[in-house]
């Protein structure tokens, strides 16, 4: 069937983190780009997954950052977000800093820096859903919205979609973590009317869901939850992390484990006593999906070792945290002042001549997917993706 036609330099898929640094940095590198996101919003996981904090900007240091690793977007966004109220500082979390953030400055920030180019059409609340393949070559990609359907004719694809979608259509080799490996996906509800929080609940929510758990009580994997206070003082996060197999279509599950989880904690902790659920995430996430099979694949080792690379172009110092389906969080840090990089054959595959990837799906292992799947280091990559592409 013939489909109304859109030609472009440069096509990103997926409009989280990676997705608009790598569109906004094609854009201006003076590529004509368009970027397709099946929601109404950017941001994708760190909206959805209700995040508070991005990780893997700044140098592994006991000593309050100054400045970020990675320089251009993601300096960019930081500082945008560090203008809009309530004031945010760097904040040590165990052995690193992150940035807190507001979900809705982060989507007024990834907006207004988007709207600003004119070489960027956003098409939101539309899905690619097919693609054709020739000689090795991505020649058109099918997007929906509604119920119209258009090809857009690339040069260039970047698949940022988390999920590999591109890597999949296009038949880009892939791999993927079998199911009782991957890593517990994520599902958040916001809280308010708690009472006198203090730093400790963070420790107490966990204990007592541990407990619960040991007494069969509440599903073993709910003592993973976490809890991390808000920006009022009534305010507060609680963020489930559960098996991915549970994730196929089942936030109706992870729904009433979180209602599961807050009755619980009203009944035992007196700061949760009057407390009511505001928001909770429309869709559980993933911290792990298909991983593209690149020209280079990126390791644990060359993450602890502080491997640098003749092609690096993002750099990192977040560790290796990796949320175990059996033993729930694990780090394995990087020596102080340290950093690794990742190099572009990581974006890039042999299968395909015109594809990047950019954000989650770069060629990494499971272990160092734990480190290099961070928002700060999501951005970078995707700005680098955007900067290759529109150059290529
Ligand atoms: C539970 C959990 C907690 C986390 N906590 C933190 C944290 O505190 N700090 C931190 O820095 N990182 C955290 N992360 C990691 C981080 O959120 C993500 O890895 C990062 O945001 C990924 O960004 P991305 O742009 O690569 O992908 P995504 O944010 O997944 O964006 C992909 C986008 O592609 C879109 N898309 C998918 N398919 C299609 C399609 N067919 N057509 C069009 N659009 C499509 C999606 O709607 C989405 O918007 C966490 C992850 C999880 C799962």
């Amino acid at each position: 069937m013939k489909y109304k036609t859109i030609e472009c330099e440069v096509l990103v898929v997926g409009g989280g983190v990676s997705g608009i640094a790598a569109s906004v940095k094609a854009a201006r590198e003076g590529a004509s780009t368009v970027l397709i996101e099946k929601n109404s919003f950017p941001g994708g996981t760190a909206i959805t997954g209700l995040h508070r904090f991005i990780c893997g900007l700044y140098a592994n240091s006991k000593d309050m950052p100054d400045k970020i690793l990675n320089k251009g977007i993601a300096s960019e966004i930081c500082f945008m977000l560090q203008k809009l109220p309530p004031e945010k500082n760097p904040l040590r979390m165990g052995k690193v800093y992150v940035l807190p953030f507001a979900a809705s400055n982060l989507m007024s920030v990834l907006r207004s820096l988007s709207q600003k180019e004119k070489q960027l059409n956003i098409y939101y609340n539309t899905e690619v859903v097919s693609a054709k393949t020739e000689n090795n070559t991505i020649v058109s990609v099918t997007i929906q919205k509604f119920n119209k359907k258009f090809n857009i004719i690339p040069r260039v694809v970047i698949d940022c979609s988390g999920d590999g979608v591109i890597i999949k259509l296009s038949g880009a080799r892939y791999e993927t973590t079998s199911p009782d490996q991957r890593q517990l996906s994520g599902y958040t509800f916001r809280v308010k009317g708690l009472k006198h929080v203090d730093d400790i609940l963070a420790v107490k929510v966990p204990y007592y869901l541990s407990k619960a758990a040991e007494q069969k009580k509440i599903p073993f994997y709910l003592k993973y939850t976490t809890f991390v206070s808000g920006d009022d003082e009534d305010e507060g996060y609680c963020k489930l992390n559960i098996p991915p197999e549970l994730t196929i279509k089942m936030e109706k599950q992870a729904k009433k484990d979180a209602l599961l989880v807050h009755n619980f904690l009203s009944m035992v902790l007196p700061v949760f006593k009057k407390s009511y659920i505001v928001e909770m995430s429309p869709e559980v996430v993933d911290r792990e999906g298909p991983l593209l099979y690149g020209k280079y694949t990126l390791t644990a080792e060359d993450i602890i070792n502080a491997r640098k690379f003749p092609d690096g172009i993002v750099k990192n110092a977040w560790p290796i945290e990796l949320w175990d389906q059996q033993k729930g969080i694990i780090y394995k840090y990087l020596e102080p002042g340290e950093n690794y990089e990742i190099p572009l054959r990581c974006l890039v595959t042999k299968d395909i001549k015109n594809l990047f990837c950019a954000g989650r799906c770069i060629s990494v292992t499971h272990e160092a997917l734990g480190s290099t799947r961070v928002m700060g280091t999501c951005i970078s990559l995707g700005e680098r993706a955007g900067y290759e592409a529109a150059h290529c």
